[in-house]
């Protein structure tokens, strides 16, 4: 039996089945927790599918989250998507529930689950669930819906097939989802638009974002900016990769301003590995995409210069 079969083998065994996954959720997170929700749905019709977590604004469009309370996880089994450590789970009371499983494609820092499925070289976890979808097709079915929700999924995580992460057989579970009947033109233009604020934004970005010789960025949001531009943390994200789009960026990080007077720091890069940089300031992540937090101005410049060394020491070796 492989880890799939296993998996599914633990999915007959439940009534009650509710799907985590992390929290400030990205169109992976959504679309792997409800696209997976949506294949147990078609395919167990008599079992209770609960999605858990906060519905999140400018998401909802993909999947509304259902109520889910303390004791819908009597009996039930758990299973977290998308997730690489517990403290990141969105909702409450997963430990209540019998039985849990991981799946995910963030380097395994915290193994956890009485099944733990984790593969890195999936581009997204949205195209782990559609695999465990195509293996299992003479027991499971997808709806035109749920094929939505994983290419959503699967385009988000790697930038409309631009990031490193996109493999061949990203496109060929890509391509089997394509096979469904959805608007995909109609959903990359959705997860592709931004608000006038944000685009407003996106000037300031490319004004103000710095880089260093070697091609190390960075670009802070205080809280005046965040003011200036009328936006708060969870509107951001679509930001983060903008200075990829430079030449001359190798690896670059962004701080931003959180109402505690903390920052939010995203990394992201071009070669340069910055997850092991993510991991010291209380954050983690893929080799190139990685987030952390940093406790005042004086950490952030404590990072950047750290995220400097890197750079240089990739460049010049
Ligand atoms: P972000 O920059 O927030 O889009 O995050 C990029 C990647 O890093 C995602 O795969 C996140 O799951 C991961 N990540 C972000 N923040 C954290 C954190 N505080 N701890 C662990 N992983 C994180």
């Amino acid at each position: 039996m492989n880890i799939t079969d296993e998996i599914l083998e633990m999915i007959k065994q439940f009534e009650t089945i509710i799907i985590h996954r992390h929290q400030r959720p990205d169109p992976d997170a959504i679309g792997s927790q409800a696209g997976l929700g949506e294949i147990l749905k078609t395919s167990f019709p008599a079992k209770k599918i609960l999605l858990a977590g906060e519905t999140t604004d400018g998401l909802d469009f993909l999947a509304k989250m259902d109520s889910v309370t303390a004791k819908d996880y009597d009996g039930a089994l758990a299973i977290i998507v998308d997730t690489a450590d517990t403290p990141r789970i969105d909702g409450e009371n997963y430990d209540l529930a019998k039985k849990w499983i991981k799946i995910d494609h963030h380097p395994n820092d915290q193994p956890y689950g009485d099944i733990c499925y984790v593969n890195t070289d999936a581009s997204s976890c949205s195209e782990m669930i559609t695999d465990f979808y195509l293996q299992h097709q003479d027991e499971l079915s997808l709806s035109d819906n749920g094929a939505l929700l994983l290419y959503a999924g699967i385009v988000g995580d790697t930038g409309r097939f631009l990031y490193p992460g996109t493999t061949p057989e990203t496109l060929r579970m890509a391509a089997a989802l394509r096979e469904f009947s959805f608007d995909a033109a109609a959903l990359n233009r959705k997860l592709d638009s931004v608000p006038m604020k944000i685009a407003k934004l996106f000037g300031y970005v490319f004004e103000n974002v710095t880089l260093d010789e070697f091609g190390a960025g960075v670009l802070m949001l205080d809280s005046d900016v965040m003011k200036k531009f009328d936006v708060v943390d969870a509107e951001v994200s679509s930001i983060v990769s903008l200075p990829g789009k430079i030449e001359e960026a190798q690896a670059w990080t962004i701080f931003v301003a959180q109402e505690d007077g903390t920052f939010r720091v995203h990394f992201r890069s071009k070669g340069p590995v910055i997850n092991e940089l993510a991991k010291l300031h209380h954050g983690g992540g893929h080799p190139m995409a990685s987030g952390a937090k940093a406790k005042d101005v004086t950490e952030t410049e404590e990072i950047y210069r750290q995220l400097q060394t890197i750079v240089r020491d990739f460049s010049t070796k």
